[in-house]
């Protein structure tokens, strides 16, 4: 039996584990592919106090490290489903169900997909949600960046410094992102910005070799010669397994209170996988910390 269990080792997870382990307790943290979360598809964090700049890699193994050096225990596994069971919690993963007494969830986001022709066959054959991950397979290469928010510029900008040319291909004619970001982009040479324009095929006989969009001002087409295509359009919540449990908004995120507090007693909800105006890595390790404060009292309470 562990006293917290918590799901999902992005940097609120692997936070509430320190706060949890400093307070003595045995704490699991699944986590079902990258211990680290989103930031480690982050080149260089500015934004973090007491950092300067790191990269999201290195700020995610200094996490992974504080937490092993302090004990965790870790598993690597999809969680399906937790259930509540006569005052403690079962989390059940794809092989093997674990009890503890207090339940943290801080399953993040994923990614949006476009929903276009082309897209399902090319996933992971020229398809990437990750320009740091697979930036480097495409160096001197022509690739296109889809979407207008910070993390399509973040993407444009990184994925400039290794390929030929980038065509960076947003909806509307002004970006979502942050607007120094989007000056930058304006100013690189090698993005080439195609606004005002949906994709409406990715083609490649086996891998990516094209994508065509189109203009929604003059409804015209234009087939764009790229081998790789990178989708940066928004994230969604993956918690459609834990809605027996605890209440979720309409768009998916988990409702918590101020003290993360879900709708059930004994499982709270950290970071970016919980209703909340901005999602950044300072709010998601404050959650981190609220949350595992807020499952010690919990424990606590019902120890005594
Ligand atoms: C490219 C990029 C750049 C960014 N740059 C910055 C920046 O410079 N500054 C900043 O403040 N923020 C930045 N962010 C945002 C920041 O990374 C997130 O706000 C932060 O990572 C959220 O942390 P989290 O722990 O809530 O969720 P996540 O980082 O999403 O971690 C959630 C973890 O849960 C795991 N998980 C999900 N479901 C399950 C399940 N069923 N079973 C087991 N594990 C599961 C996931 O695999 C993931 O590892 C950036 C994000 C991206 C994508």
């Amino acid at each position: 039996m562990f006293d917290i269990i918590i799901i999902g080792a992005g940097p609120a997870g692997m936070t509430a584990a320190i706060y949890a382990l400093r307070a003595g307790k045995k704490v699991l943290i699944i986590e079902k592919e990258n211990f680290g979360g989103q930031i480690t598809a982050s080149p260089r964090v500015e934004n973090y106090p007491g950092f300067k700049s790191i990269s999201g890699n290195e700020f995610a193994d200094n996490l992974l490290d504080q937490i092993t050096s302090l004990g965790v225990v870790t598993e690597v596994n999809v969680v399906t489903a937790v259930k509540k069971t006569a005052g403690t919690f079962t989390v059940e993963t794809e092989s093997g169900n674990f009890e503890g007494r207090a339940v943290i969830i801080a399953t993040g986001v994923s990614h949006r997909r476009l929903q276009v022709n082309g897209e399902e066959e090319h996933l992971g054959k020229g398809i990437s949600f990750c320009a740091v991950c697979d930036g480097g397979f495409y160096r001197n290469k022509d690739v296109a960046v889809v979407g207008g928010g910070s993390t399509a510029l973040q993407d444009s900008l990184f994925l400039s410094d290794i390929c030929s040319k980038v065509y960076l291909i947003h909806r509307r004619d002004q970006f979502r992102g942050e607007t120094e970001l989007s000056d930058e982009v304006r100013r690189n040479p090698k993005i080439e910005l195609c606004l005002n324009s949906t994709v409406d095929e990715i083609k490649g006989l086996s891998v990516v070799e094209s994508v065509v969009i189109r203009n929604k001002i003059d409804n015209s087409t234009r087939e764009i010669s790229v081998k790789g295509v990178f989708e940066a359009v928004g994230q969604i919540p993956e918690n459609r397994q834990f809605a027996d449990v605890i209440e979720l908004d309409e768009a998916g995120y988990i409702k918590s209170d101020e003290k993360c507090l879900t709708s059930c007693e004994g499982i709270f909800a950290a970071g970016d996988c919980r209703t909340k105006e901005r999602r950044q890595l300072t709010t998601a390790t404050a959650d981190g910390t609220i949350a595992a404060l807020a499952a010690l009292d919990y424990i606590r309470i019902r120890s005594n």
